[in-house]
């Protein structure tokens, strides 16, 4: 299997390399360069997650070999979550499905493949083990920066800097990332949204100055973020995962073609089960949600991607983005792998801080996808309405989520049984939660989180148990501007 870059700027070249470079160095993604198919036959239903991952991955991650791919899929996807079905499916009711992705270690679904990257990124340096250190880069609206310090804590040969949004994540999950207690990893606080911690680390990245004083010292560049494959491929075995246990729980029968919503920020998440259609996936429809951050809602009505607007802080932080780094591979598979194209876009995108996509792929994105968004109190609703009826408890982005989901049945009437991810735990944003189901607001998130297990009686996952009074290893806050510096004084 090759991989290719999206703006036609790189040689073809395997898996392993491709992880370890994390994205094209000359700006651009790797994409694979043609989509293995499998048939649902090759995935019997009894399947474990741990093998169902191996024969989705293995299509991909061709120059890894057979007994280490299953060695990491092993070590990945075991005690370390609290489901021996990794991701289990909750039915909601005959035609729903909710795929609890947030079982790992740091209850959000960015464990799904950050307990598997950095295992595939150890093995990709292999030919290098020596000499070569791997610093790892992290731009992170919240779950990725906790998920990612989990995933290459104490791992030999790296070292981790997540850069997050001081203003922008939630109480706990700021916890979570400071309290991390590996020998290797450092969580820093910047004084900026997402957006601009991402195009600042690219843009480290990318920085040729940079990058010569890190080879010196003997390090290396990669990413943790979903822009890196493998990030993604992890993320593909799911949705054939989810679309087995939806016939086990007999919302479906095997061939059946599915829906599937997906609360998006980045549009990894999304990507990956796009990614699963063309490899033999039977989905009918990709339901795409946002919060008040909608700039991908207007995109997929109107074919526009316009950057120009206002940046708003929601109360499901992990999708507060304007640029969606992962879109670049949608857009390049819409344009039929041309990557001069995809060039032009986003040369635009830079110069003009927008883009119209051409009307022919925009008409094949809109048979496939549908973009919606729920506003905050849309948000309050759906959380409070689905514990009245149920019990159950979602969090603010699976509720963003269930909220489009909704809209998009009843004005499409299309009533094809669908998959909604769950991607957090409730209890990640406990004040938001707490607020839906009883309108009073709880500053103090640890406060909120007491509150509601006693309101709900739902336990709280262990990984969030004794938050509060965890030691305190990291507090830098730092500006925009110095996170090079900062880079570079920790090499
Ligand atoms: C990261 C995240 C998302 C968005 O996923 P993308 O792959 O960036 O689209 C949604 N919900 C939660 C809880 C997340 O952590």
């Amino acid at each position: 299997m090759k991989y290719m870059s999206t703006r036609d700027n790189w040689q073809e070249s395997e898996s392993r390399e491709v992880i370890r470079l994390g994205m094209v160095p000359e700006g651009g993604l790797f994409v694979p360069s043609k989509f293995p198919a499998i048939s649902l036959e090759e995935l019997k239903t009894g399947l474990s997650y741990k093998d169902c991952a191996y024969k989705i991955m293995n299509k991909y991650l061709t120059d890894y070999d057979d007994y280490e791919l299953k060695d990491i899929i092993t070590r990945s996807y075991g005690s370390n979550f609290t489901s021996p079905d990794i991701a289990p499916l909750y039915k909601y009711d005959d035609i729903t499905g909710f795929l609890e992705l947030w079982h790992g270690p740091t209850a959000a679904f960015k464990d799904m493949a950050l307990q598997c990257m950095p295992r595939l990124l150890i093995h990709a340096l292999h030919p290098f083990k020596e000499s070569v250190k791997v610093m790892i880069l992290v731009a992170t609206s919240g779950d990725t920066g906790k998920a990612a310090l989990e995933g290459f804590k104490n791992m030999g040969g790296t070292r981790i800097i997540t850069f997050y949004p001081e203003e922008g994540v939630s109480i706990i999950q700021k916890q979570q990332m400071v309290t991390t207690n590996g020998m290797n990893t450092r969580a820093v606080g910047v004084k900026g949204n997402f957006d601009d911690c991402q195009t600042a680390v690219k843009k480290s990245f990318q920085d040729k100055n940079l990058r010569a004083k890190a080879k010196q010292k003997g390090y290396i560049f990669s990413s943790a973020n979903s822009i890196n494959w493998g990030r993604l491929v992890p993320q593909i075995a799911y949705y054939f995962w989810a679309y087995l246990q939806m016939a086990n729980s007999r919302i479906i029968r095997i061939g059946d073609q599915v829906n599937i919503c997906v609360p998006t920020g980045n549009f990894g998440n999304i990507l990956a089960s796009y990614y699963a259609y063309k490899m033999g996936l039977p989905v009918r429809r990709f339901i795409c949600a946002s919060n008040k951050n909608n700039i991908l809602t207007d995109f997929i009505n109107t074919g526009d991607y316009n950057v120009k607007r206002t940046f708003h802080t929601t109360v499901s932080p992990s999708m507060d983005i304007l640029i969606s780094s992962n879109l670049e591979r949608l857009i390049f598979d819409l344009l039929e792998q041309d990557g001069k194209r995809v060039c032009d876009y986003y040369d635009r995108l830079k110069q003009e801080q927008s883009f119209t996509m051409d009307p022919r792929p925009i008409n094949v994105m809109q048979k496939l996808f549908y973009g919606g968004y729920a506003g905050e109190e849309d948000t309050f609703n759906m959380i409070a309405d689905v514990f009245n009826k149920k019990g159950y408890m979602l969090d603010t982005h699976t509720a963003v989520g269930f909220y489009v989901l909704k809209n998009y049945r009843e004005i499409t009437k299309d009533m094809t049984p669908a998959l909604l991810t769950a991607t957090a735990n409730p209890y990640k944003f406990p004040a938001a939660v707490y607020y839906a189901l009883t309108k009073e607001k709880v500053l103090d998130d640890f406060k909120a989180l007491k509150l509601l297990t006693q309101k709900t009686g739902i336990p709280v996952p262990r990984s969030l148990l004794d938050i509060e009074t965890r030691d305190v290893t990291n507090r830098d806050v730092i500006n925009i501007e110095d996170i090079r510096t900062y880079i570079e004084q920790n090499l």
